[in-house]
């Protein structure tokens, strides 16, 4: 049976990895529920519109105290604010790309980050012809100018080829950076002190292909 990582939250104690992931969710849902002039909500439109179950919703929001009004649903606003203050989304993140390729330029150009509070404050790489390129706006440096003192970058994105993984990642270490999300498919070697999240998009292939062709859905 896979492990639950749980995360303990100062009010409440402890709170499971999956609900972590899932207030992510509400909150994309309950932010254009909120655009298009929405003030109450059920958790019955939470689930037709999440995928997620009505009771699994209810269970996830009650680990953060009692919310909504009964008979009636959950005030937006209530549960957005409560949301971003839990996820700590109602802040600026700066966030720093290490390696400028095909991964690293679509998220250098994406626009729709700064929607949650993260900004491209920081662009490295070590390809001569892409140093002092602007995204933004962001001037791409040299990853010679690493380490030095980045302690107010939230998070890394580290999107360099896999060759390149651990060098970078001690450079973020030694730059004080205390958060990677890892593209690069190498398991890092890095004390606890830095939080590091892998993303491996040929993972999430295979998984749906299972789900797909055993006729399963996912839960
Ligand atoms: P890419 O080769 O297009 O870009 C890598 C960039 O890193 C280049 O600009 C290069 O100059 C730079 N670089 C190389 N060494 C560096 C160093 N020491 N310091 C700073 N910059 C350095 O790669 P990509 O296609 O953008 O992929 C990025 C990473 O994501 C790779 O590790 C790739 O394997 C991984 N990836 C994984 C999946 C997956 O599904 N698992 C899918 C796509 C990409």
């Amino acid at each position: 049976m896979k492990k639950e990582k749980i995360i303990m939250n100062k009010n409440k104690g402890k709170i499971p990895e999956p609900t972590i992931e899932r207030l992510a969710l509400y909150f994309r849902y309950l932010n254009e529920m909120k655009n298009k002039g929405m003030t109450i909500v059920s958790s019955e439109d939470i689930a037709s519109r999440t995928g997620v179950k009505a009771s699994q919703f209810r269970k996830d929001i009650s680990y953060f105290g009692e919310f909504g009004i009964t008979g009636l649903g959950y005030p937006i606003h209530q549960l957005l604010d409560k949301i971003a203050d839990i996820m700590h989304l109602n802040r600026r993140h700066n966030v720093a790309i290490i390696g400028l390729g095909n991964l690293g330029t679509a998220f250098a150009q994406y626009k729709g980050f700064s929607k949650w509070g993260f900004h491209i404050s920081h662009i490295f790489d070590k390809n001569p012809d892409k140093i002092g390129l602007v995204y933004g706006n962001t001037v791409v440096e040299d990853i010679k100018t690493l380490p030095r003192n980045l302690e107010t970058v939230s998070m890394a994105m580290l999107t360099v080829p896999a060759s390149a993984a651990e060098k970078t990642a001690g450079l973020m270490l030694d730059s004080q950076v205390k958060a990677i999300l890892n593209f690069t498919g190498v398991n890092l070697s890095l004390p606890e002190s830095i939080t590091v999240r892998n993303v491996d998009v040929t993972n999430e292939m295979v998984v749906l292909m299972y789900f797909k062709l055993s006729g399963g859905v996912e839960v």
